[in-house]
């Protein structure tokens, strides 16, 4: 039985599969390998997902959704077509999709997955993924995290060296920072940090605004779909400077334009470049890895192909990067690596892949004063490899006390309340005087996200239990049944007709941003190619649908007209001027930094701190 190996992206996806002694890349039923993490529901109620999905972003705004992997594990929901979707339902649309895609070109069912997540996803993030792979009839076998992945398939590809690496993984919108040992047949990850709120996107939106102040329009006031419209070609004049050097951006159906080149790519952006630094920076502080010691940076994720975000990490890091495999690919690649590993393929079976806590668990203590907020006492700190188990001492605060309250949380923030509750446990003590009688606690964390909390009460060597399953376990068989069958019931656009539909859904975009006699043009292609799909004559669709395809490429290349110029992606000069006004500031910003945590109480960051300057 074949285990797939999934890249769930926040915009797009892939999958590959160990097949011939190797991790393949699986291409969709458009021959693609990159599926856009999108959903849109058509207007007869049928689901799209991918391509057409992601044309209908503009078309159809308010039926139509991407990025709801930031919200994976929160309530947040879409209403598209008056039916109500979590992150994890579009989520399961995807990986059904994936799966769907991959039975057709392997030729035989799959039932499991290996999905990889952010590394900094936690608890609640990695349990609704699980949940998306079963309403997508898939049994996730176990969630690797992406920067492990990525590593893993750097190691596949070239398995001689010993090494430290760095991966770099740069996505639409999370930036994910992990640092990589690979020593013999181990591969262990050491520290992992990341930021989930910044990604490509935040580049498209920073050169809208740009666009709109520079034409005085106002963002918010745009209509879903002129913001739509923008944002799409915002990325796309992106795309368009990492092979050339300057690029106008022009939105059809909206005034104005703007033209762009990358030195002011990085004026425009460059709070984005100092965030990236940040996790970086904490990553080889955390496995204490001075930055000389580091022997590779691995690029993953689309963002890392921007020649303005290599050329910023070849100045911060000051070295070459070079990395034969594409950032696209690498961490689905590694998934497939990891499923062979899975399936205990005798190729790769030696290979041994330590994992990672990614945050830290601890409980619940007051700070003295009777009322005051419960502050975080961590048991087992972030980055420490698992499996791990840890103790620690706590003791009543109040006279004849009868009993301890030992509250779970996960999270990085000093006060409990502004971090993920796990549950609790309710030990009875011995009634004595404050501070005589207490608990000994330990948790310890397994491979697989199960946590055991075991007490034992100091006096009496008394013990109490509890284990917290975490990873999707929160949802009952009877609740995965009914809940898969209402995905089922869901109208799935007929895999056979897909491509026709993604041409008629990027008609339907370029209709939808055209006017005058260009409009007219495309709503006479576009009930020509309907009229020959009514047919129902295969013969006559495939003949037909090369010609309507050169059309709308035709069509889009005048919409766009963007100026051509030779290529120039260094920009060292920008980089240079750039980095002179910075040093100061990063300087006074890591010193600030180190003032607010003294301030705060919080552990001083360790001997890594200052490799980046
Ligand atoms: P995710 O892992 O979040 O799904 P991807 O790795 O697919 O993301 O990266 C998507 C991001 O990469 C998008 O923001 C996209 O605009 C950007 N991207 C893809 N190709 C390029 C390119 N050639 N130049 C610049 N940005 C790119
Ligand atoms: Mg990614």
């Amino acid at each position: 039985m074949a285990l797939l190996g999934i890249d769930l992206g926040t915009s797009n996806s892939l999958a590959a599969l160990w097949k011939e002694g190797q991790a393949q890349l699986v291409p969709n039923a458009l021959g693609e390998l990159l599926t856009p993490s999108a959903v849109s529901l058509d207007d007869d109620g049928s689901v799209l997902v991918g391509q057409a999905a992601k044309e209908r972003l503009v078309s159809a705004p308010e039926q139509s959704v991407t990025g709801f992997k930031r919200f994976m594990g929160t309530d947040k929901s879409w209403t598209l077509a008056g039916r109500r979707f979590l992150p994890e339902e579009l989520s399961a649309l995807v990986l059904r999709k994936l799966r769907e895609d991959a039975e057709a070109w392997l030729g035989e069912s799959i039932s499991e997955a290996v999905v990889s997540v952010p590394a900094y996803f936690n608890d609640s993030q990695r349990a609704a993924t699980k949940r998306a792979g079963l309403l997508a009839g898939l049994k996730v076998e176990r969630l690797i995290n992406e920067p492990s992945a990525a590593a893993l398939a750097c190691r596949m590809h070239d398995p001689e060296g010993d090494n430290t690496a760095v991966v770099f993984d740069f996505g639409g919108g999370t930036l994910d920072v992990s640092v990589v040992e690979s020593f013999e047949n181990v591969i262990s990850i050491t520290a992992v940090c990341g930021d989930n709120r910044l990604g490509g996107s935040d580049f498209d939106h920073e050169i809208a605004l740009r666009f709109c102040e520079k034409n005085q329009l106002f963002f918010e006031q745009l209509t879903p779909q002129e913001r739509a419209a923008l944002l799409r070609q915002a990325e796309l004049c992106k795309r368009q400077l990492s092979s050339q050097k300057e690029v106008l951006l022009q939105v059809p159906n909206l005034d104005g334009s703007l033209s762009l080149n990358n030195q002011q790519l990085i004026d425009l952006c460059s709070p984005l470049f100092q965030r990236m630094a940040t996790p970086l920076r904490r990553a080889l502080a955390d496995s204490r890895t001075p930055l000389e010691a580091v022997d590779s940076f691995i690029l993953a994720g689309g963002s890392c192909k921007m020649p303005v975000v290599q050329g910023f990490l070849r100045h911060l890091l000051q070295r070459e990067l070079d990395q034969p495999l594409s950032p696209d690919t690498v961490v689905a690649l590694g998934a497939g690596v990891y499923s062979g590993i899975k399936e205990r393929n005798p190729a790769i079976r030696d290979l041994v892949l330590t994992d990672l806590c990614p945050f830290t668990l601890g409980t619940g203590i007051t700070s003295g004063e009777a009322n005051g907020p419960l502050r975080l006492s961590p048991i087992i700190e972030r980055n420490s490899v698992l499996p791990t188990s840890k103790t620690q001492n706590y003791y009543t605060i109040s006279d004849m006390q009868s009993r301890l309250i030992v509250d779970v949380y996960q999270g990085e923030e000093r006060l409990c309340k502004d971090n993920l509750k796990l549950g609790e446990l309710e030990v009875p003590v011995p009634a004595r005087p404050a501070g005589e009688e207490g608990v000994a606690v330990r948790f310890t964390y397994d491979l697989n996200g199960i946590l055991e909390v075991e007490t034992t009460v100091l006096s009496s060597g008394e013990t109490w239990c509890k284990v917290f399953l975490g990873q999707g376990s929160d949802m009952s068989q009877e609740e995965a049944q009914k809940r898969l069958q209402e995905l089922a019931a869901l109208k799935i656009h007929p895999r056979e007709r897909e491509e026709n539909r993604t041409l008629l859904a990027w008609a339907e975009r370029l209709y939808a941003e055209t006017l005058g006699p260009e409009r007219e043009r495309i709503a006479a292609m576009y009930d020509r190619f309907q009229t020959v799909l009514a047919s129902q004559e295969d013969w006559r669709i495939h003949r037909a649908r090369p010609d309507f395809a050169l059309f709308l490429e035709q069509m889009e290349s005048r919409l766009q007209g963007f100026g051509i110029f030779p290529s120039d992606p260094q920009h060292e000069e920008a980089w240079e001027s750039m980095a002179r006004s910075w040093t100061d500031e990063e300087q006074d910003n890591l010193e600030q930094e180190e003032d607010d945590r003294i301030a705060s109480g919080r552990r001083r960051r360790g001997p890594g701190q200052g490799f980046i300057h």
